[in-house]
Order: structure tokens, then sequence, then C-alpha cells
């Protein structure tokens, strides 16, 4: 079994993803840190973060073992990653690791943006998950504050907003959802309630297959 979930940021999809895992004791596959990783390479290597060529080099030579998880989760890397997931040549470097991923025995969960449409267009079951911007910067707010980062809400949803445009809008898998994805809006919905409906479009899902 294949699922894929997609979304913008901070939409809950994470969670949702890693809870459908453990669940179906399925391996997950985070795609934003394969972009985060390029960016953080293009960074570390004092090379220019719109220079084509070096982010696919970078993307092909990626090996997740070299980063720290923290400096990849950042704001800044969140931001760095967009611009580099806006061009093709990085996409189509990370396809086939991501493809890979998705093909293990038993199956997968994968995350990101283009998992429904671009990535596994045959998953047994697509989510994609939503909120509103406001409810989105929040969670984030709430979540540095946890780990005592400085927030600043408007800060944050500029942030955001900027990121979703940057996705939504550019040529190379764009942030959309598959034509056959579940749509679930976790705006008023609390992550147990989230994760609840996610399981239930899965398990129905998997009645259909
Ligand atoms: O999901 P996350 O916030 O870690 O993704 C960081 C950035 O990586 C996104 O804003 C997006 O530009 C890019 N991304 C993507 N396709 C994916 C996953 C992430 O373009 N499948």
């Amino acid at each position: 079994m294949i699922i894929a979930i997609d979304g913008p940021a901070a939409s809950g999809k994470g969670t949702i993803a890693r809870r459908l895992a453990a669940h179906y004791g399925l391996p997950h596959l985070d795609t934003g840190l394969l972009y985060r990783a390029t960016a953080a390479t293009l960074i570390a290597e004092g090379r220019d973060l719109y220079d084509e060529e070096s982010a696919v080099s970078a993307a092909r030579g990626l090996g997740l073992t070299d980063f720290n998880e923290t400096t990849l989760r950042s704001r800044q890397m969140a931001e760095a990653a967009s611009v580099v997931a806006a061009m093709p040549g990085v996409r189509a470097a990370l396809i086939e690791a991501q493809r890979a991923f998705a093909a293990r025995p038993g199956g997968a969960v994968l995350d990101g943006r283009d998992i429904g449409t671009v990535i596994c267009p045959n998953a047994t079951v697509k989510i994609f998950v939503t909120a509103s911007a406001a409810a989105r910067a929040q969670r984030r707010v709430v979540e540095l504050a946890n780990r005592s980062e400085k927030a600043d809400y408007n800060a944050i949803l500029a942030d955001i907003l900027r990121r979703d445009a940057r996705d939504s809008e550019r040529a190379a898998a764009p942030l959309r959802p598959a034509d056959d994805a579940v749509q679930v809006d976790t705006t008023h919905l609390g992550i147990e309630s989230a994760v609840a409906e996610a399981l239930r479009i899965v398990e129905a899902a998997r009645i259909r297959a």
C-alpha cells in the first residue's frame, strides 16, 4: 500500500504521515528533507542558491546522513528549499530515489507537495491536507516557542504565504491536489481528529483496492 500525503507548510501533513506510517508499520519518507538538504549543501559550500547546475549536482550527490536535522528544519532552510525545488533539474534528480522508496515491498508513506501528482500517481490512497494560512502560522509559532526559538506571528505568516505562492505558482510539479486526492482541512481539527479522519480515508481506499 502506497500512501501519498501532500499539502502546504504546517498543514499537519508530516504528523499525519508519521502517524499513518506507525499505524500500518510502513516506512515513511518526508520528501521535503530532500529539497532542504539540497539547499543546505549549496549554502554549506558557499554556492549560489539560484544556480541550477550547482543545485542539480548537490541533489544528485545527496547523502541525508550528512545533515543535522535541526539545521534542515530551520525557517531559513525551508525558504531556501522552496527556491531549489522550483528547478526542474533538481526535481528530476530526486524522482528516482523517491519512487524507489515508494516501491519497497509492503509499501510506504511519502509526504510532500507532488507525491500524488508526480511521484506516485498510482498510490493506493492520496490525501491532500490543507488549513488556513492563519492557522498554519499559529501552529508554527507554538512549535517554535516550544523549542524556545523566537517566533513572530506576522513574520511567520509572511514566510508561509511566500512559500505557498512559490510552491503553487512554479511550472515544475506545482503544489496542487491530485484529481483523485481526498482533501482534509485541518483548520479546526486537533491532531487526533485529523489523524482519525486520515485513517478513515485510508481504510475506505483499502476496501476499494
Ligand atoms: O515539506 P517541507 O516544508 O519540508 O518542504 C520544504 C520545501 O520543499 C517546500 O516549500 C517545497 O518548496 C519543497 N518540496 C517540494 N516537493 C516536495 C516536498 C517539498 O517542492 N515533494
